[in-house]
C-alpha cells in the first residue's frame, strides 16, 4: 500500500515537473516598457520647426524582453540610478554633456526600481543590447556588465576607441569594456534562435545603430526603433536629423525598415515619441 502511495506521489511530482517545464517553454514572450522620464529637446536638430511637432519634449524609454530562454534588456535610460533618489514627486536633472551641451530630464522612477517591481535585478538579465551608444540610452549600462553584451563591432569601436579618445570614455558604460561580449557580425541577429527577438542593423544615426524586432503572440510584431526617428513628424514629414553619423545611410535604413514593417505587419515604436510613449502600458504591466 505504502509503496503504491509512494509511487503515485512520485508520479504526481514527475507530472508536475514536466508540466512546469512545458509551461516555461510555452510561456509567451513578454515585453515590458520601462519609463525613463521626459527629455527637453530642440526639434531643430531634426530639421523640424517647433510648430511642426505635437510636443518638443521627447520620452526616454527602456525595454525588457522576457523569453523562455532568457531575458534581454534594450537600452538603459538617460539618468544613472546612482545619481538620484526617487521620491513621490518627479525629479528634474540637469546634465552637462562632454561637449558642454546642457540637457534636462525629468523622471519619477529608477530603472532598477522598475525591474525590481517585476522581479528582476540588473544582474539577473541574460543579455544587454543598446540601440546605440548615445548618453540618453546608456546611463545604467554599467549595471548590466554581468549580462552578455550584444553589440556590433562598429559601435563598440566608437565607444572604446584605440587609442582612447579625449575626453575620456563616458563612465556610464565603462564597465562594458570587460563584459562578456558577443560581436554581432550579421545585419540580423536572432537573440534566442527562434526568430522571435531579432536585433536588426539600422545604421546611420551611429555606425552600429540597431533596432529590435520582437514577435509577440497577442500584440504581433513590434519594432523598437532606437533613434532611427526621434519625433514621429520626422516620419510623417520625411525629415532627416542634421546630426547623424551618416545621414544618407539613415535614409536608406528607414526605407529598409519600412519594407520589413510592411512584410511582417509590425508596428514601429519610436522610442522618443512622447505622445505614443504615454499611451503605452508601463511595467509591471506588459505586452505579450
Ligand atoms: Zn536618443
Amino acid at each position: 500500500m505504502l509503496r503504491r502511495v509512494l509511487f503515485a506521489g512520485c508520479l504526481a511530482i514527475g507530472l508536475l515537473q514536466a508540466t512546469t517545464a512545458v509551461r516555461a517553454a510555452e510561456q509567451p514572450i513578454r515585453l515590458y516598457v520601462l519609463d525613463g522620464g521626459v527629455l527637453e529637446s530642440d526639434p531643430g536638430r531634426y530639421r523640424l520647426k517647433p510648430e511642426e511637432v505635437q510636443t518638443t519634449q521627447l520620452s526616454i524609454a527602456s525595454f525588457l524582453v522576457v523569453h523562455p530562454k532568457g531575458t534581454l534588456m534594450w537600452d538603459t535610460g538617460a539618468i544613472s540610478d546612482e545619481t538620484w533618489t526617487p521620491g513621490r514627486r518627479s525629479v528634474a536633472k540637469h546634465l552637462v554633456l562632454s561637449n558642454n551641451a546642457d540637457r534636462y530630464v525629468t523622471l519619477t522612477k529608477s530603472l532598477s526600481g522598475q525591474l525590481k517591481e517585476i522581479g528582476y535585478q540588473p544582474t539577473d538579465i541574460t543579455y544587454l543590447a543598446l540601440s546605440h551608444y548615445h548618453w540618453d540610452h546608456v546611463a545604467n549600462a554599467n549595471a548590466f556588465a554581468k549580462s552578455t553584451w550584444l553589440v556590433r563591432k562598429s559601435e563598440r569601436d566608437v565607444m572604446f576607441p584605440q587609442p582612447a579618445a579625449e575626453p575620456p570614455q563616458p563612465s556610464n558604460f565603462a564597465a562594458l569594456q570587460k563584459a562578456t561580449t558577443t560581436l554581432i557580425a550579421t545585419d540580423d541577429y536572432d537573440v534566442f534562435g527562434d526568430g522571435t527577438v531579432v536585433i536588426k542593423a539600422s545604421t546611420g544615426h551611429t555606425p552600429g545603430h540597431s533596432v529590435l524586432y520582437v514577435k509577440l503572440a497577442k500584440t504581433g510584431g513590434v519594432v523598437l526603433g532606437g533613434d532611427l526617428y526621434h519625433y514621429p513628424e520626422e516620419r510623417t514629414l520625411n525629415r532627416l536629423p542634421s546630426t547623424d553619423f551618416n545621414e544618407a545611410q539613415t535614409g536608406r535604413s528607414r526605407e529598409v525598415l519600412d519594407v520589413f514593417l510592411k512584410q511582417t505587419g509590425s508596428q514601429l515604436w519610436i522610442q522618443h515619441d512622447l505622445v505614443a510613449h504615454r499611451k503605452l502600458k508601463k511595467a509591471p504591466a506588459y505586452y505579450d
